[in-house]
């Protein structure tokens, strides 16, 4: 029996053997209450003390991570304050402004070169983006970094200011919680633009100086093949022929780098007046057919179903224009197998007249068709295969239709063929 509850039976009653009978299934059941509680009380008391035993064990586990992180922590700082410090070393040095922005559109950071752009020399930063926007004021700075300001990204190029050219670029930047303000690249290209300059005034120069010589080869040539100095045999035909041709080929590339001057130069912008443009595209068919023939190569051109209406162009840059596409359809199709040919179609819509030009050709491959409209640039398989192309005709052929306020595109599949659109506006008078 429990020893409390004999106690307190013996005090109640004298002895144990005085409790009455009747209380005795009582006493039992208390007692066997006291039993089990005690029994509860030891588990309790045993699993506190296990809980004291683990909360120390983690305790001192708990310090020593926190012992690994205090020292974790102290060396990434020392880190990132040291790449800071070489970061800001970088910013410092290097030729190209640098301002950065916060979110709210706060200046947080302007380095030496891009104070000395804006004219700003104080050792903190309010006022200067002030400063910015009226250094710049004929563009619409303040417009770009609000925009900016929301993780996006444009550059204003071509800047002039008293004789000095700028290119800006404003780079958004987005934080894990949207917009992180931006970055503002100021660079001074004033020297790119003088030698730019210098490079394609000296081809304009040159392109002039070649025209004469080459003319004069032209006319003397073409008088010989004429027999005006009496007959010539086969093999003087056949050599002059070749001069020919190697000069009309060197006057075609004179004429394009001219044409490239003038377009980088702003020069590039024509009289438009009104031209009947089925007229030209069917004269430059009529030229470039025997070429075809010979190439073993059938133009088909489908006439429109009536008469097309005027659109404002210059005419012989619209007949360079056709010239081109016709001769490149030409000069990359596949006649290796048998006859190829050459659809040429002109549509009018409401709006505009649309020429295609489709050739069952080689074709441009995917990875060369961004590129296609870029100055010098020649896709891979007609590099390979066609030796003599510049891969300037699309780019000035471009600048034409741009100036006629259209717009020329493609598509195309390798060694399936390839059709260029042209769509010229049709203006109506009021
Ligand atoms: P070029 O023909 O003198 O190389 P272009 O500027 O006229 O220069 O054309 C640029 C490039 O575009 C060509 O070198 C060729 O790779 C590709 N190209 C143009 N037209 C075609 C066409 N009809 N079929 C396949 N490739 C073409």
């Amino acid at each position: 029996m429990d020893k409390t509850l004999e106690r307190q039976l013996i005090r109640l009653f004298g002895s144990l053997e005085k409790v009455p009978p009747e209380l005795s299934e009582l006493v039992e059941i208390v007692n066997q209450s006291y039993i089990d509680f005690q029994n509860e009380y030891k588990l309790v008391e045993r699993s506190l003390e296990i809980s004291s035993e683990e909360l120390t064990e983690l305790n001192q586990h708990l310090q020593e991570e926190s012992e690994i992180i205090e020292k974790t922590v102290k060396t990434r700082t020392k880190e990132l304050n040291l790449e800071k410090v070489k970061l800001s070393k970088i910013a410092e040095n290097m030729s190209t402004g640098a301002m950065l922005i916060d979110k709210f559109g706060k200046v947080i950071f302007l380095n030496q070169p891009a104070r000395q752009f804006i004219n700003f020399h104080e050792d903190h930063y309010n006022g200067s983006l002030e400063k910015l926007y009226s250094t710049f004021s004929d563009y619409p700075i303040s417009e770009y970094v609000k925009q900016c300001i929301h993780n996006v990204s444009l550059e204003i190029d071509n800047i002039e200011i008293n004789e000095s050219f700028f290119h800006i670029l404003f780079q958004g930047m987005s934080g894990e919680d949207g917009a992180a303000g931006l970055l503002v690249w100021i660079n001074d290209v004033t020297q790119e633009k003088i030698l730019e300059r210098s490079k394609t005034e000296l081809v304009a120069v040159a392109s002039h100086q070649l025209r004469t010589p080459l003319t004069v080869t032209k006319g003397n040539t073409e008088i010989l093949l004429d027999e005006s100095y009496g007959p010539l045999n086969e093999e003087q035909r056949n050599i002059i022929e070749q001069t020919h041709e190697s000069n009309e080929n060197m006057i075609g590339l004179v004429n394009q780098m001219l044409d490239i001057t003038k377009i980088e130069q702003g020069e590039f912008s024509f009289q438009l007046l009104d031209v009947c443009v089925t007229d030209v595209l069917e004269r430059v068919i009529k030229e470039m057919t025997p070429h075809a023939i010979e190439k073993n190569i059938v133009i088909e051109y489908n006439p429109p179903d009536s008469v097309t209406p005027n659109i404002k162009a210059e005419e012989t840059r619209l007949y360079q224009v056709f010239q081109n596409l016709i001769d490149n359809a030409i000069k990359y199709s596949q006649t290796a197998k048998k006859q190829s040919v050459i659809f040429i179609s002109i549509k009018s819509t409401k709006n505009k007249l649309r020429i295609s030009v489709r050739d069952e050709g080689i074709g441009i491959p995917i990875k060369d068709q961004s590129h296609l409209f870029s100055r010098f640039y020649r896709a891979s398989n007609a590099e390979m295969s066609f030796i003599d192309g510049t891969g300037l005709g699309l780019y000035i052929v471009q600048s034409i239709v741009r100036s006629f306020n259209g717009e020329i595109n493609f598509t195309s599949e390798e060694n399936k063929g390839t059709i260029f659109t042209v769509e010229l506006p049709i203006i109506k008078d009021n």
